[in-house]
């Protein structure tokens, strides 16, 4: 091939996916069609980031990997939607992760990065992130970093309550839009803050499973199909639980399926998973529960309380979205029409959908931006709302859309209270400089070794951590680092960012951290012992100044050190609360990760 054939390669590969899963057959543009980032496959597929790796371990069997160069497949945009057809399977695994780490690298301005290290040096997938479609025939999906992947399971639906399912059906985890965004931004997240997967608290695993909730149901509304068919139906009000029936059933109630009315399946998550197992709804609707500020005080199950963290962030991307359309709406008005259910006029409808779809795309990118601005470990939720304001300020410092006020907002209502702020006013959330936190200069880090646009060589990263680990010791002190430990830089990552105004923003963010061993009962030298970590994220500009040092000290092991004090709490509770072990491990006391297994088991 010669150079120029490969320059007229198209930059987006077609392919085939439902929006939602099966269950929806074609109703509300279910059938869609996802253009990935073109790139050479081999048949699996295997890219750049992904492998997939048909292998049924329930069955002992591998199925036959697609070929999505195949010029049949090419031709047809990829294979049409089958239940039947595990190559179809494979092919929308591969096409949903890759638009997910698209959106990841979108919004952090950098590469993907995965979490796992790379097994033997002979394995050429030891950077990719595998997946295995039909791994067990189990009503489960997770993401493991010991098997450097994401594992989908099937199962029988329920025999007796399997909603819009036959009953007994086989239902694919692998075939659920929302599963495959939800795991892959697991494995996402553990790329970027790999000590999130240590729960410190109740907090820790709920924002892992809020997070990937938050971002698959973002994803919902870019897709324009279904979303231009719920405004019709909703009169533009997406919130809405359900969708108003295509006609209006008389006083007796509906004698026809027309007359229905239906869920808004853009509000929900995997609902075929959660009707084949008899749950009667979709396995999550963390949405369309009102706001109620003593939800964190008894939600502890890690989907239920990151429940409370999604509803917060739809609850802020929904007031935007209604502050943002009310002119649109009432020029609609004024112009005599009405705007209830069906009666949109599609030029508005069409409107609406594009705004919606774009806030949608801007509150993704600020939640997904935030992560580089949260603090190394034990994430709070009010911790994220800090790193939400802080970072949605340092891109677009002109809130002329009252976004940041609409996160406060729906975070205190929903009861989450940032620690050491003085107020919820904006100034106060915002992390500051070390100049403001502590009154020292801001340390300057120098000699980093790093090109903008392309990911660190290993050999630079290994200089940079060397560089980062120094400067942390030397600066122990104003960086918030407990002087006289060692100190690891554990990430580097150089980014760009472009803001709304077209200036490009370059920054570095790494992760500094601490640990030590300290003893489960403070008043007992006999009792287990367990790591205990301190660190602090760095946000440097371009010159290598530390314009935040966002920080979860170490501290000393004594009756001032709040934040043992609580992670000691949390073991014990754990242990207590014996409906917690069901979906936690048990108490990590050698620093082992969280288990995604365990805690998506059955649900
Ligand atoms: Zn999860």
């Amino acid at each position: 091939m010669s150079d120029n054939t490969k320059n007229d390669a198209p930059p987006e590969r077609p392919l085939k996916a439902y929006a939602f899963d099966p269950s929806q057959g074609r109703n509300l543009g279910n059938y869609m069609t996802i253009n990935v980032r073109n790139e050479a496959l081999q048949p699996g597929p295997v890219g750049k980031y992904l492998v997939v790796i048909d292998y049924d371990a329930s069955n002992d069997t591998y199925y036959e990997p697609v070929n999505l160069d195949d010029p049949a497949v090419l031709l047809r945009g990829g294979l049409d939607p089958s239940e039947s057809d595990p190559r179809f399977h494979q092919q929308m695994t591969y096409a949903v992760a890759s638009e997910t780490i698209r959106r990841f690298e979108f919004a952090l301005g950098r590469k993907a990065k995965w979490g796992f290290r790379g097994g033997r040096r002979t394995d050429p997938n030891r950077y990719r992130l595998r997946i295995f479609p039909h791994a067990m025939q189990e009503a489960n999906a997770y993401y493991s970093r010991d098997l450097q992947g994401l594992v989908f399971g099937y199962f029988p639906a329920s025999e007796t309550d399997a909603g819009a399912n036959l009953p007994g059906q086989t239902i694919f985890a692998c075939l659920s839009h929302d599963i495959i965004v939800h795991e892959t931004t697991h494995a996402l997240i553990d790329g970027q803050r790999r000590f999130f997967m240590e729960p410190t608290g109740a907090d820790t695993p709920a924002f892992h499973e809020g997070f990937a909730d938050i971002v698959a149901l973002f994803q919902h509304f870019s897709y324009k199909e279904a979303l231009l068919e719920v405004i019709q139906k909703t009169g533009g009000l997406i919130y809405r639980l359900n969708v108003a029936p295509e006609v209006a059933p008389a006083d007796g109630g509906p004698v026809i399926a027309p007359e229905l009315s239906t869920e808004n399946p853009l509000v929900q998550l995997a609902r075929q998973f959660g009707e084949a197992m008899g749950m009667r709804a979709a396995l999550r609707q963390a949405l369309g529960t009102q706001p109620n500020s003593k939800d964190l005080e008894k939600l502890f199950e890690p989907h239920d309380r990151g429940a409370i963290l999604v509803a917060a962030v739809f609850d802020a991307f929904f007031s935007v979205y209604v502050r943002k359309t009310r002119d649109l709406m009432r020029i609609a008005k004024a112009g005599g029409a009405t705007v209830g259910p069906d009666d949109l006029h599609p030029d508005l409808a069409n409107r609406l959908a594009k705004e919606a779809a774009k806030i949608a795309g801007q509150f993704a990118n600020i939640c997904i931006r935030a992560l580089d601005y949260c603090p190394p470990i034990d994430i709070l939720f009010g911790d994220f709302l800090r790193a939400l304001i802080t970072a949605d300020y340092d891109l677009v410092p002109n809130d002329r859309y009252q976004y940041r006020a609409a996160f406060i907002e729906a975070f205190r209502l929903r009861g989450i209270r940032p620690q050491d702020v003085a107020s919820y006013s904006e100034e106060s959330l915002r992390w500051c400089p070390p100049e403001e936190m502590k009154g020292v200069t801001a340390p300057v880090c120098k000699g980093l070794d790093f090109d903008v646009f392309s990911l660190p060589t290993p050999a630079q990263q290994k200089r940079n951590a060397i560089i980062l680990s120094l400067f942390g010791k030397n600066n122990a002190e104003a960086l918030g680092l407990r002087p006289g430990i060692p100190v690891q830089a554990h990430s580097f990552h150089p980014l760009h960012r472009v803001a709304p105004d077209g200036g490009l923003r370059v920054e570095i963010v790494a992760e500094l951290m601490q640990q030590t061993e300290v003893h489960l009962d403070p008043n007992d030298q006999q009792s287990e012992k367990f790591t205990f970590r301190g660190g602090t994220t760095i946000v440097l500009n371009r010159e290598g100044q530390v314009r935040y040092a966002i920080q979860k000290s170490l501290g000393k092991d004594d009756d001032q050190n709040e934040r043992l004090r609580r992670q000691r709490e949390y073991y014990y509770a754990m242990d207590a609360i014996s409906g917690l072990t069901t979906y936690l491990p048990p108490p990590p006391l050698d620093g082992r990760p969280m288990n995604f297994n365990l805690i998506h088991r059955g649900y």
